[in-house]
C-alpha cells in the first residue's frame, strides 16, 4: 500500500478538531468536515484536564485556553444538605505534579480556540457526511449537498450518533441511561456575599450537582446536573427548563444550591446517552474516535478529554508507524487507547469519580506524548 496522505475528518466537534490541527502540524493533508453551516458558540461549560492541556501545548494554543479560563486550586466534594466535605483534591494546587493546568471555560470559548488552530481553508462546514464507499486505495465520500471528496483515509468523529460508525457496524440507536442533566448559567455578581468555591460538586444519593466558574474574571458561572429520570421522549436533543423545576429536583439541598437556581438565567435538560463498548475502532481505511467510538456520562467531564487523547494517540502512531500499513497503524491506535477509554467510560458510568478523597493522578498526570508505542 502506498502511504495514505489525505485525511478527511468527518466532524468538527472537540475531538475531530483536535485532530485536524495535530494531523495538520504532522504533515498530512487534512480536510475537516461538519454538518453545521458555520462555527457557533455552543454547550455551556467544559473542564479541560492537565492531560488535555498538554496536549493543546503541541497545538500552540495552551496559553491562550489559559488566558480565557478558571484555574481552580481544588475540587471540593460537598454533602447535599449541610455542605459538609467529602473530598478537597488538589486540581491547580499540584500543577507541577500534573504536568499543566487544569481549567474550567465556556466550552464554545475553548472550541472556538481549537477551531483557530487549524487553518481555515481545512475546514468545509455545510458538509453532512450520508454516506461513503471504501475503494481499492481511497474512500469516496458523499455529501447531503451533492457533492464528493476522495480521501486516503476518512476519520469518524461524528459523534454519538456517528453516521461513519452506523456505516461500519449498522444502526443502533444509542441507550438512554435513564439520567437527565440540568444546565444553567449564571452572572457571578449575582451570588456576591456568598462563599461560591470555583470548582464544586455537591452530591445526595440518588443525584448531584457540579457547579464551576467559565472565566478567568469568574464573571459567569455555571452548573451541570445528573438526576434520574424514567425516559426521555427519541429524537428531541434537549428542553427548556425552569427554576421551578430545579427547586422540586433539588428540593432539600443547601443553600448555595439554591442560590445558584435562584439567579439562573436559561436552564435547560438535557438526556444522558451512552453505548456498549464497539467491537471495532477502525475498519480498512476508515477509523473512529471520541464519541463516535466511546460516549459516556459526563461525571468525570473527561468524554471531550478522551476524544482528544485519542486524537493525539491516532496522529502519533500515523506520523510514528506510517500509513503504507493502514490496519496495523490503527490496530496499534486502537490498543493503546482501549485500556485507558474504557476505564474512564467506566467510573464515568459509574459516578464516583472524587466523590471521596483519591489521588486522581492516573487521569492529569497522563502525558499521551510518553506512551512508548513499541510497547
Ligand atoms: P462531538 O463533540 O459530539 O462532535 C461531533 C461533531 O460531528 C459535531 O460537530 C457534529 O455537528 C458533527 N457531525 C455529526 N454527524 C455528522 C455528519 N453526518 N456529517 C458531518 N458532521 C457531522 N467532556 C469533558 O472532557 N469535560 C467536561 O466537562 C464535559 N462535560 C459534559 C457535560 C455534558 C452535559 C455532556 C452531555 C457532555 C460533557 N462532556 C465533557 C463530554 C463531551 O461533551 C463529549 O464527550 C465530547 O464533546 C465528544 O467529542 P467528539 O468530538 O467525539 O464529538
Amino acid at each position: 500500500m502506498v502511504e495514505a496522505r489525505r485525511i478527511g475528518i468527518v466532524g468538527a466537534g472537540l475531538g475531530g478538531t483536535a485532530a485536524a490541527g495535530l494531523l495538520q502540524r504532522a504533515g498530512f493533508e487534512v480536510t475537516l468536515y461538519d454538518q453545521a453551516p458555520a462555527f457557533s458558540r455552543l454547550g455551556a461549560g467544559i473542564q479541560y484536564g492537565p492531560n488535555v492541556m498538554k496536549i493543546m501545548r503541541r497545538l500552540g494554543i495552551e496559553q491562550a485556553i489559559e488566558d480565557a479560563s478558571s484555574h481552580p486550586d481544588y475540587w471540593f466534594s460537598r454533602k447535599w444538605d449541610d455542605g459538609a466535605y467529602q473530598s478537597r483534591i488538589p486540581l491547580n494546587a499540584e500543577h507541577a505534579r500534573y504536568g499543566a493546568t487544569y481549567i474550567t471555560i465556556h466550552r464554545g470559548d475553548v472550541h472556538s480556540i481549537m477551531i483557530g488552530a487549524v487553518p481555515p481553508d481545512l475546514v468545509r462546514f455545510g458538509k453532512k457526511l450520508v454516506d461513503f464507499q471504501e475503494r481499492a486505495n481511497d474512500v469516496l465520500l458523499s455529501f447531503e449537498d451533492g457533492t464528493t471528496d476522495v480521501v486516503d483515509v476518512l476519520v469518524g468523529a461524528d459523534g454519538i450518533n456517528s453516521r461513519v460508525r452506523e456505516k461500519l457496524l449498522g444502526p443502533e440507536a444509542p441507550l438512554f441511561t435513564g439520567w437527565v442533566a440540568h444546565r444553567g448559567v449564571l452572572p457571578m455578581a449575582r451570588l456576591s456575599g456568598l462563599e461560591v468555591e470555583p470548582c464544586v460538586k455537591w452530591w445526595s444519593a440518588d443525584r448531584h450537582m457540579m457547579a464551576y466558574a467559565l472565566d478567568g474574571t469568574r464573571e459567569e458561572f455555571y452548573f451541570v446536573t445528573g438526576e434520574p429520570a424514567e425516559s426521555w421522549p427519541a429524537g428531541v436533543p434537549w428542553v427548556p427548563s425552569t427554576r421551578e423545576a430545579m427547586r422540586e429536583s433539588f428540593k432539600g439541598y443547601h443553600e448555595l444550591v439554591q442560590a445558584y437556581i435562584d439567579v439562573a438565567d436559561t436552564i435547560t435538560k438535557w438526556p444522558l446517552y451512552t453505548r456498549n463498548p464497539l467491537p471495532l475502532w477502525h475498519a480498512g481505511r476508515v477509523v473512529l474516535l471520541g464519541d463516535a467510538c466511546h460516549p459516556m456520562k459526563p461525571h468525570m467531564a473527561q468524554g471531550a478529554a478522551m476524544a482528544i487523547e485519542d486524537a493525539a494517540m491516532l496522529t502519533r502512531c500515523m506520523t510514528e508507524l506510517g500509513t503504507r500499513d493502514l490496519s496495523r497503524t490503527f490496530e496499534a491506535y486502537r490498543a493503546h487507547r482501549i485500556e485507558r477509554a474504557s476505564r474512564v467510560q467506566q467510573v464515568s458510568n459509574a459516578n464516583t469519580w472524587l466523590r471521596n478523597q483519591e489521588d486522581p493522578y492516573w487521569v492529569y498526570g497522563y502525558d499521551i506524548y510518553d506512551v512508548d508505542l513499541t510497547a
